[in-house]
């Protein structure tokens, strides 16, 4: 993908109206119960390989006084406990952009360590999660719109409970899609075997073309794909992809 194409997808204005209230949608702050607000740096797959990222983490969190850093479900540091009028001046410190942490796009990008770190990897869950993510996080989406690559069928990463599952197999990447966790849990369906990265890629990029073009706001990709039928919204993504 072209990246003056990616860019211009990233913002679409049609989808950044239904902000939780109060959240600072646009200083990628949120909401906390005492009001204060609480701000989770951008960490692809959780991996990092600069020391100096951890220490400028901690250094913020002691100088703005937080209470706490905790590690989050999406592989993110989230600094807590954040007063409203020093929100922009912990960002500058951090040398980080406010990430997409909330709101109707695709968020943290979760990959585990694969070939790269894991002895039970049987694909690289690390080169395929950054590229996904470097490409789609922050994309704005009918809703949220959460990916997994986990190196191996273990699925450490829930691959089968999010909305676009990647899992490694000795053959390739098995995909599926429409899976969430949340109030109403269900698993995805598998949408295809044996694929490569680029093949991931390809159909990524289809699946997330129909779900923008024909979603309605607020409605996850598998209650869109309820709503259209599986095997409509395979064909969809098959027809126009590199595979079938
Ligand atoms: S999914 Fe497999 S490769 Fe990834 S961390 Fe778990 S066991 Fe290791």
């Amino acid at each position: 993908m072209a990246e003056n194409q990616e860019m211009s997808n990233k913002l679409d204005e049609r989808f950044q109206h239904s902000a939780p209230r109060r959240d600072l949608m646009e200083k990628g702050a949120i909401l906390q119960r005492d009001g204060s607000y609480a701000i989770a740096p951008h960490i692809p797959g959780g991996v990092i390989t600069d020391p100096e990222l951890l220490i400028r983490i901690a250094n913020v969190a002691k100088k703005y006084n937080c209470p706490a850093l905790k590690v989050t479900s999406s592989q993110r540091i989230a600094i807590v406990g954040l007063k409203e009028e020093d929100i922009d001046a912990a960002w500058q410190d951090l040398g980080i952009v406010p990430g997409a942490a909330i709101g109707l796009c695709v968020r943290s990008v979760k990959f585990c360590p694969g070939t790269t770190f894991c002895k039970r990897g049987q694909q690289d869950s690390v080169g395929l999660g950054s590229e996904i993510d470097n490409r789609y996080h922050g994309m704005t989406l009918p809703s949220k719109f959460k990916i997994s690559v986990s190196g191996c069928p273990n699925k450490c990463m829930d691959s089968m409970v999010i909305d676009f599952g990647v899992v490694g197999m000795p053959k390739g990447f098995t995909i599926y899609v429409g899976g969430n966790g949340g109030l109403d849990p269900r698993f995805g369906q598998k949408l295809i075997e044996s694929q490569t990265s680029q093949q991931v890629l390809a159909l990524l990029d289809r699946t997330i073309d129909v779900y923008k073009k024909e979603a309605r706001t607020n409605e996850r990709l598998g209650r869109f794909i309820d709503r259209i039928g599986f095997d409509r919204f395979r064909e969809k993504v098959l027809e126009e992809s590199l595979v079938h």
